[in-house]
């Protein structure tokens, strides 16, 4: 059986699930490192730092999905965040 990997935004860490997920490049092509809220026609949809960005999502994923509590979302992030694409120094 194939092992399916799980794909993260790599700026955002949204699963990439579906084929609308995927960000686009330039050419219209589909990008598979970010998802389409964060990468569009080859850029960045909005020029953020890591914090900002987790500020963002902790409330749209401190709900029960996948965390129970904003604090709960926000230790999680700051642990991932540093290891994304988009975020590594
Ligand atoms: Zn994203």
């Amino acid at each position: 059986m194939e092992q399916k990997k799980l794909v993260l935004c790599q700026s955002c860490a949204m699963p990439l699930v579906k084929e609308e997920d995927f960000g686009t490049n330039a050419d219209g092509s589909k990008n598979t490192d970010y998802c389409v809220y964060c990468f569009k026609d080859g850029k960045f949809t909005c020029e953020t730092t890591m914090e900002e960005m987790i500020d963002f999502c902790v409330p749209l994923t401190s709900n029960g999905d996948p965390y129970n509590s904003p604090e709960e979302a926000r230790e999680a992030m700051l642990a991932l965040f540093p290891q994304l694409k988009r975020w590594r120094k």
